[in-house]
């Protein structure tokens, strides 16, 4: 067995991980980021990225099919539509390669190592990482913990054959004709949807009493009006129960059960954070519930060890992992850093599209300000006309004492975009007058926001 010794071990090479790798190489430190599968983690490789690839490709399908079925006032015709579902996957992992690549590459380029192989914790300054049966014991000065998470399986209903997870859905190469979703939050919507496009007839089951509950009813109405549309049956107040002779077996609110056919049952009921991959339990670091517990620097409650991403709590999105995992590479280059973000936006990639920054006007409230609203429809939006795209609004929440912008949402087509000026604005402490004073390009669905800032100073002009 060989020894190294760095002066940063990073286990997990996915946003969380790279990140800190990429910008801890920039800074000069003696960095090695260490990972059994290719690196990108989850998001790059079964998660963000090949997940918007299948909604793109169902989305363009989905369009020709309509204009097949000769239901658009565009003009437009089209024969008949197909799909070889085979050839998207390709297509899908043509670009996940080329992501391995980049991560791959920029690490490189910053000076950081990247090494393939599980670790296993020894203690909290070494680290065993094992890989083609060859072991190499590193000895760091800091650990970076970004072992992130996995998909949650449930005990009736475990993965294999009919049941699968999100990763064994982003990999089948034919549509399945009858899918049958548990769980109606992030993923099982974004895909549920993107296999509605594709021609499967999906039912999703939830436990809850409405799908995406983190987003409020005005959000998710355009998104149910739209999965009524697309023919998907949502089962609120429903428990999956287990797999029956033809699909799955549930309960439904009033206690009656049943099963519904189906050729692949999907289960995305949440993720679980990695938090006892390598051996981490052994160094008997602090949790909170099933996470590892940070302070607001990362720093776990072992000197010398950080956690970054997934593994340390909600929310669990890429761009939090990315953004901690920066901060981490600073702190560690000497710089004063802390985390003082005023807000996480948070996308989901339904049909239509919904983004949150901020407080919602219920979130707002319940912290104790007295709030102003102000809504701007996409039904009153030019560009929107233009793009078929009427559904939904922009929302801006403010304090109602100085006009301090809160919280930005929205839904409709493309809003995922709209995150951006939302971040900023929260981020740089905007109050609801500079929205509206900074001009937005005509025609744009952005327009949207300037005028939601009309609204809420009483007087917007295009309604
Ligand atoms: P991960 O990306 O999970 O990476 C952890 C890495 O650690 C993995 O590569 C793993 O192999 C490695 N590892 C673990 N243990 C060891 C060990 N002992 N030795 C070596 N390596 C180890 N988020 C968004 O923000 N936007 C989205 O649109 C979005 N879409 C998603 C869609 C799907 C289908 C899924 C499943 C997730 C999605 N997410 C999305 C969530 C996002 O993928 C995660 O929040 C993000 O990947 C977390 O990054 P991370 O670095 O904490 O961990
Ligand atoms: P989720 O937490 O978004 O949704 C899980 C849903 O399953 C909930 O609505 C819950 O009530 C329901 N549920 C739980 N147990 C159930 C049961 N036994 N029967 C029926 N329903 C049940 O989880 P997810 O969709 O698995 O996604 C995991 C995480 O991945 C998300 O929380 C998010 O952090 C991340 N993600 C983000 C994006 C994005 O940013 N666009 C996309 C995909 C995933």
């Amino acid at each position: 067995m060989s020894d190294l010794t760095c002066k940063l071990l990073i286990i997990g090479a996915g946003p969380g991980g790279y990140i800190c790798g990429i910008r801890a190489g920039q800074l000069g430190i003696d960095t090695i980021v260490v990972d059994d599968q290719k690196p990108g983690g989850t998001c790059l490789n079964v998660g963000c990225i090949p997940s918007k690839a299948l909604i793109h490709a169902a989305d363009e399908f989905h369009k020709v099919k309509r204009f097949a079925a000769g239901n658009t006032p565009l003009g437009i015709s089209a024969a008949s539509p197909a799909i070889d579902l085979a050839q998207t996957l390709d297509w899908k992992n043509g670009i996940v390669s080329r992501l391995n690549a980049g991560v791959a590459g920029l690490l490189k380029k910053a000076g950081a190592r990247l090494m393939a192989g599980r670790a296993t914790f020894q203690d909290g300054k070494t680290v065993k990482v094992t890989s083609d049966g060859s072991t190499v014991q590193i000895r760091a000065e800091h650990v970076v913990i970004a072992t992130g998470s996995a998909p949650v399986e449930l005990p009736f209903l475990p993965f294999g054959g009919k049941v699968i997870s999100s990763t064994g859905a982003l990999a089948l190469t034919e549509v399945p004709d009858k899918l049958c979703v548990v769980g109606g939050g992030y993923i099982g919507l974004e895909i549920g949807t993107a296999f509605a496009k594709l021609g499967s007839t999906v039912t999703v089951v939830e436990a809850a009493s409405r799908v995406l509950p983190q987003y409020d009813n005005a959000l998710t109405r355009p998104v149910m009006k739209s999965l009524k549309s697309l023919g998907v049956e949502v089962m609120t107040d429903t428990k999956a129960r287990g797999l029956g002779e033809a699909g799955l077996l549930i309960e439904t609110a009033d206690g009656a059960e049943r099963e519904i056919a189906a050729d692949k049952v999907l289960v995305t009921v949440g993720r679980r954070p990695l938090s006892d991959s390598g051996n981490i339990a052994s160094l008997g670091l602090a949790t909170d519930g099933p996470f590892l517990r940070i302070d607001d620097q990362c720093r776990t409650s072992m000197q010398g060890v950080f956690a970054i991403g997934d593994v340390t709590g909600e929310p669990m999105l890429a761009h939090r992992a990315m953004a901690q995992g920066e901060m981490v590479a600073e702190i560690l280059a000497g710089h004063a850093r802390r985390w003082d973000k005023r807000s996480i936006p948070a996308v989901c990639f339904t049909d239509p599209e919904i983004v949150s920054c901020g407080l919602s006007p219920d979130a707002a409230k319940a912290e104790g300000h007295e709030v102003t609203t102000g809504l701007f429809p996409f039904s009153a939006n030019g560009r929107a006309m233009t793009m078929e795209a009427e559904d939904g609004f922009v929302r801006i929440v403010t304090r109602k004492s100085d006009n301090l912008v809160l919280g930005l949402q929205a839904v409709g087509h493309g809003v995922s975009e709209l995150s951006a000026s939302f971040s900023l604005a929260i981020e740089m402490g905007a109050v609801t007058e500079d929205i509206a004073g900074a001009i937005h390009a005509h025609p744009t669905q952005s327009e949207a926001l300037q005028e939601a800032a009309f609204a809420a100073l009483g007087h917007a002009l295009h309604i």
